[in-house]
């Protein structure tokens, strides 16, 4: 089995080592912050995709919202069930078959506070010595986590998809000029 030590994202660097469950409330709620800062964007910065291989500020966060609510339930269930294993969350399907269609990015900031908070208040409930369970989690491939590792991908997908939010700033910022 490969090693899962100090692994990285090859795309934006995150460690998911390097996050203590400590850290990771501080961590949500500053990266959730400056999302819901973008999210009050002009709307043609927010709702419009730079390309076709892009999402729009908004799709990434309607992704990261249900992210982090499927990120929750994920660790309550690992901390009462053996090695559960994770549904995919589908998220080209979601957004094709258009379940992002209605969401406003107004609502979007608000559903993203509630998603962050909710997982702020599990991570700092978990009962001691629960939070090295460990559970099937499919991204980026199948492998067994603990529940601290699955908290920690919570905050990865939080600060990759700003990092992508960010990212269409610019490029929608200077297609506008
Ligand atoms: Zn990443």
């Amino acid at each position: 089995m490969p090693t899962t030590e100090n692994e990285s994202c090859p795309d934006c660097g995150f460690v998911w080592d390097n996050v203590l469950l400590v850290e990771v409330p501080k961590r949500l709620e500053v990266g959730t912050g400056s999302f819901v800062a973008l999210l009050a964007r002009d709307d043609a910065i927010v709702s419009v995709r730079p390309s076709n291989e892009r999402w729009s500020i908004a799709e990434y966060a309607g992704h990261v919202r249900d992210v982090l609510l499927t990120v929750r339930e994920r660790m309550i269930a690992a901390t009462i069930v053996d090695r559960p294993t994770g549904l995919p969350i589908f998220r080209e399907e979601r957004v094709a078959l258009g379940y992002y269609d209605l969401d406003t990015a107004a609502e979007l900031a608000s559903e993203l506070r509630v998603a962050s908070g909710l997982l702020v208040k599990t991570v700092r409930s978990i009962p001691e010595g629960l939070d090295s369970r460990t559970m099937n989690y499919g991204f980026p491939s199948p492998t067994e986590r603990p529940v601290t590792w699955v908290a920690a991908q919570g905050v990865h997908e939080l600060e990759h998809h700003l990092g992508d939010a960010r990212e269409n700033v610019r490029l929608r910022t200077s297609m506008l000029a």
